[in-house]
């Protein structure tokens, strides 16, 4: 890129993406990625897994990472996939590290034009909270002595997606590098996206910067204006009871052939991707 007016040029060279996932949603939720925005980050993102599995390493080119994480929906199992996607950032040398779930769609241009407003070698957290007030949480003293202490914070939901900037990832590694993260998760007995908003906010005191453009599937994506579309981040799906989906609204495909509603969006978002229709 060019830099002639904005103070920082993001590239997608800059940027380690990272999504997360698990052996038993590979073939149901990984599809819907890597026909839509993965092609638009091929190198910039890497699948943090709990398997082994050549077709999907494959189809990624080998971009599938077998953390050796437990596969159960425990805190301990994701508090680990999210250590080793932490460490494997750092390791990366990128300027901005981008945590997402494997049920968002990922707006990749704007994704990087929100980046070059803030500069990577100042700390940054950025994401959504979804929850109205700071969590407040009850630290038991390290020992009888000691009284407990009441402590809040705010944290990015995981599953609308975050980003953290190098200089602020530096400044976590005494405490959350090497595999640390797990330890400070067992801590506090918190998922990993809440661990997260507590080593940054209440260990290092860096505040969250609210990026509404992030979303998640705790919203009623319906609501999202089809018009504000192109200024969104991330977006995601979830599947109720029966065939009731949360899901944004969209023309485009059948339901039947895009019940997620990504390609629909990705060939929205841009007409000329090689997987939409032409006329
Ligand atoms: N996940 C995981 N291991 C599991 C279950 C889920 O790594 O055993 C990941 C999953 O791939 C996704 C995230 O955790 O990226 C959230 O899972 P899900 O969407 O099923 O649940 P949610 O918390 O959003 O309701
Ligand atoms: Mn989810």
């Amino acid at each position: 890129a060019t830099a002639t007016m904005a103070p920082f040029s993001t590239d997608l060279e800059d940027v380690f993406i990272s999504v997360k996932t698990t052996r038993h949603y590979h073939h149901s939720r990984l599809p819907a990625i890597i026909g839509t925005w993965f092609q638009f980050a091929k190198e910039q993102t890497w699948f943090f897994t709990d398997r082994d599995d050549p077709y999907f390493q494959n189809q990624t080119n080998g971009h599938m990472i077998n953390t050796k994480c437990s596969s159960s929906h425990n805190r301990r199992a994701l508090c680990c996939k999210m250590s080793v996607e932490f460490d494997k950032f750092l390791e990366s040398g990128r300027k901005w590290f981008c945590h997402f779930d494997d049920d968002n769609y990922v707006n990749v241009p704007r994704l990087l034009k929100l980046l070059d407003n803030y500069n990577p070698r100042e700390d940054w957290y950025l994401g959504r909270p979804s929850i109205p007030t700071p969590l407040e949480i009850v630290r038991q003293g390290a020992d009888s002595s000691k009284r407990s202490q009441k402590v809040r914070f705010w944290f990015a939901t995981g599953g609308a997606g975050f980003c953290i900037s190098r200089a602020l990832a530096l400044k976590m590694i005494p405490v959350a590098g090497g595999g640390k993260f797990i330890t400070v998760g067992d801590r506090i007995r918190l998922p990993d996206d809440v661990t997260m908003g507590y080593i940054i906010e209440h260990l290092l005191k860096k505040q969250l910067t609210v990026v509404e453009q992030f979303h998640s599937h705790l919203e009623i994506l319906k609501f999202l204006n089809k018009d504000t579309f192109h200024d969104q981040v991330s977006f995601s799906y979830s599947k109720g009871s029966r065939d009731d989906w949360n899901v944004v609204k969209i023309d485009g495909f059948s339901v039947r052939d895009d019940p997620k509603r990504f390609r629909s969006l990705h060939c929205h978002l841009f007409p000329q991707a090689s997987s939409c229709p032409h006329r």
